[in-house]
This record gives structure tokens, C-alpha cells and sequence, in this order.
């Protein structure tokens, strides 16, 4: 690491970093963005799911390999590693794009719109993946720089943890990486504009299912039953006070029950309750406090009502936190890239969640946001919703920047 943190320290003096080249290979991607922006719109028009990119992982290994790069296949089932070496630097890095769509119906009515019913690329991962191919032929043909670069394309970032399964493979011990960057679209914030942040950066999130067994019976003679339904309704409400009086205010938490089932017929008391729940958090001290609370919570209620509840916690994705000093670094090539007046240096912690978080728990490194468009543009639109989709000015912008990030970090 010291090689690194060395290098980290020069880019932060812009006499080492060459502006004129980077002025260069822009212009030259800028002559072959219209290739990547209709590759975007083929993965547009054929998404898959988590764990099944496999039309999407053959496309990428396929650009890979013409270019120049050994491909390595089959990590976490459709998970593609790109491998570049040059010069005899024993330094090596790692970009991550996502590849997966969601099961969402869309409803953008464009030309390139999705032809497989009820799939959609509705979280931008088509151009998260069109952006790292443009700057991986762009790398491979004009660029020069001594080391070892990891281009990986992973599957299922959707909740499917894509990321922990190609690590649980060997990612790191077969492609070993000095940091590690990756890049998520955002709708709300300006297009083109980078979002960078220091530690903490998006929440953990847990999936935590209840289940409530009471004693079913007539509706009309409930002291006959132990009824679970009510006992949940109390439990959902006694939740609510697990972030406001159990978390310190300055800390981030949040307690969804976003589903409840029981029950079917207005006179019969079931014999179970069910809920499920969102549970996430900022920082890992507050994660446990959260699993903690709740759980106690849980037990003290149903006792109280002459009910039983089983608490299922399967935990998630765990929380995202920036490296400072890549960080740093990152945002210094941001600012080389887009100009200072397009950088937001310290943006807001999100409550959302990334897989992305395992590889950094493994790898310093850091992860920015790119924005997607604003106001009444169509870029507001935002991910996950039926009528997104991914803005293609961005295409150019998100490849510059990896160019001039693979460039910077190998300076010597
Ligand atoms: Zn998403
Ligand atoms: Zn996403």
C-alpha cells in the first residue's frame, strides 16, 4: 500500500498529471460514444435477472476479449473479470460495474424499450456496464500506464449479492486489487455531476421476518383464542419507537414493516401473523442495536398478549463505507474530469443499499454517484420506477472518468 498512498500524494499536485492527455482520450471517446450509447440500448432491450445475465456476460467478455483483455468467466455463475497488465508494476486496481435488471413491467415507451415482459433495466446497471466497456477499449487502444487492471462485471447487485458470491469464489485471491472504485447513476442530482463521500456512504440493510402463532378461533368469542393479529398490530407500533428512543438521534436507522399478513374471513381468528420488515442502518454499532431492540421488543410483546413470535433476521447487505484516502483520490479525478463546479465533494449518506459494501469491506476503495438528470428532466425519473431510464449523456462522462482514474492511480 505505501506504493499507492505515494501515488495518491502526486495526483493531488496537478503538475504530475497530464491535462493534455486527458483532454486527448476524452476526444477520442467522445469519437466512439455512439457505439456504447446503442451497446446501452441493446442491454436496454434485453435485460436479465439477477444470476441469469447471461446474454449480458457473453456481450461483455465478447468486447473484452477483441480488446485485448484475458477474460475470466464463471465467477459467481454470469460474474465477467477483465484483466489487463502492462509495464512491470506490481500494482494492481479494480473498476466494478453491476449487471442485473429488475422484475419490473416498463412503462417508458421508448424505442429501446424492454422486449422481455416484466424485466427491466430500471436502476441504470446497462450503463453502468456501457460506461466501463467504453473506457476499457479506450484503455486498451490509447492509453498507457504500467500495472494491473480488473475490470469486473458482476452479476445480481439487485438484492441477490452478486458481489459476496464472486468474492466467496475467489474474486480477490485470483484478481487481487490495491483499491477498488465503482459508479451508480442518480436521479435528482444534475446529469454528469459526481457525488463523492468520506466513510459511511449507504445504509446495511436487513430483511427480518415475524412470525406471530396464536391460538385461531370463532370471531365472536375471542377470550377463547389467543389472537395474533392484534398482537402484530401492537408489535408494528411498538417498532416505531425503536429508532426514535432507542437510537441516538445523530445516527441514521431506519424500521420498515412493509408487509402484514393475516387472516381472510371477517369471523374467524387466525391462527397466525406475519411481518416483514426493512431494518438498515449507517454505522455496524447501530445495526446490532437495531437487531437487538427489536427482538426484545418482539418477545415482551407477544408475551403480553398470551401469544408466541418467532424473529427470522437474515442479514443483507452490510453498510457502505468510503476509504478516505481513495476517496481522495477519486474526487481529486473528478474534479480533473468534470470540473469543480460539477462536484458535490461531501454528499449525503443514503438509506439505500449496494453490494458493493462487501468488496469494500475486503478492499479500500470508493464509490460515486454520477447524476442522472434533475427537475423536470427525464433523468429525475427515479431508478426502480417503471418510467426510468439510464441518461446516455453519461456514457462519456462516466468513461472519461475511469480513464483518467486508471491513468492517475497508476501514475509512477
Ligand atoms: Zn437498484
Ligand atoms: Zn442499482
Amino acid at each position: 500500500m505505501p506504493t499507492v498512498r505515494r501515488s495518491f500524494a502526486r495526483l493531488l499536485n496537478p503538475s504530475t498529471y497530464s491535462l493534455s492527455k486527458m483532454a486527448y482520450l476524452r476526444e477520442v471517446l467522445a469519437t466512439r460514444v455512439g457505439e456504447f450509447i446503442q451497446l446501452r440500448r441493446d442491454i436496454h432491450r434485453h435485460p436479465e435477472l439477477a444470476f441469469e445475465e447471461h446474454k449480458t456476460s457473453d456481450l461483455v467478455a465478447e468486447k473484452l476479449a477483441a480488446w485485448g483483455y484475458e477474460v475470466h468467466r464463471g465467477l459467481g455463475g454470469t460474474g465477467v473479470v477483465g484483466t489487463l497488465r502492462r509495464g512491470g508494476s506490481n500494482r494492481s486496481l479494480g473498476l466494478r460495474a453491476d449487471m442485473d435488471a429488475l422484475p419490473i413491467q416498463e412503462e417508458t415507451g421508448l424505442g429501446w424499450a424492454s422486449q422481455v415482459p416484466g424485466c427491466m433495466h430500471a436502476c441504470g446497471h446497462d450503463g453502468h456496464t456501457a460506461m466501463l466497456l467504453a473506457a476499457a477499449q479506450a484503455l486498451a487502444q490509447d492509453a498507457q500506464f504500467t500495472g494491473t487492471l480488473h475490470l469486473i462485471f458482476q452479476p445480481a447487485e439487485e438484492g441477490g449479492g452478486g458481489a459476496l458470491r464472486m468474492m466467496q469464489e475467489g474474486l480477490f485471491e485470483r484478481f487481487p486489487c490495491d483499491a477498488l472504485f465503482a459508479m451508480h447513476n442518480m436521479p435528482g442530482v444534475a446529469a454528469g455531476h459526481l457525488v463523492f463521500r468520506d466513510g459511511p456512504a449507504m445504509a446495511s440493510s436487513d430483511y427480518v421476518t415475524i412470525r406471530v402463532h396464536g391460538t385461531g378461533g370463532h370471531g365472536a368469542m375471542p377470550h377463547r383464542a389467543a389472537d395474533p393479529l392484534v398482537a402484530a398490530s401492537a408489535i408494528v407500533m411498538a417498532l416505531q419507537t425503536v429508532v426514535s428512543r432507542n437510537v441516538d438521534p445523530l445516527d441514521t436507522a431506519v424500521v420498515t414493516v412493509g408487509a402484514m399478513h393475516a387472516g381472510q374471513a371477517n369471523n374467524v381468528i387466525p391462527a397466525l401473523a406475519t411481518l416483514e420488515l426493512s431494518v438498515r442502518a449507517l454505522r455496524p454499532q447501530v445495526r446490532a442495536l437495531l437487531e437487538e431492540r427489536i427482538k426484545a421488543l418482539v418477545a415482551a410483546q407477544a408475551e403480553s398478549f398470551g401469544v408466541r413470535a418467532e424473529v427470522v433476521w437474515k442479514p443483507g447487505y452490510c453498510v457502505l463505507v468510503n476509504a478516505i484516502n481513495e476517496t481522495n483520490f477519486a474526487r481529486q479525478v473528478g474534479i480533473n474530469t468534470v470540473g469543480a463546479e460539477h462536484v458535490i465533494l461531501n454528499g449525503p449518506a443514503l438509506t439505500g443499499s449496494e453490494d458493493f459494501a462487501f468488496m469494500l469491506e475486503q478492499v479500500p476503495g470508493s464509490y460515486v454517484l454520477i447524476g442522472n438528470g434533475d427537475g423536470d428532466s427525464a433523468g429525475a425519473c427515479m431508478v426502480h420506477n417503471p418510467g426510468y431510464d439510464f441518461n446516455d449523456d453519461n456514457i462519456l462522462i462516466g468513461a472519461s472518468y475511469w480513464v483518467n482514474l486508471v491513468r492517475a492511480f497508476f501514475l509512477h
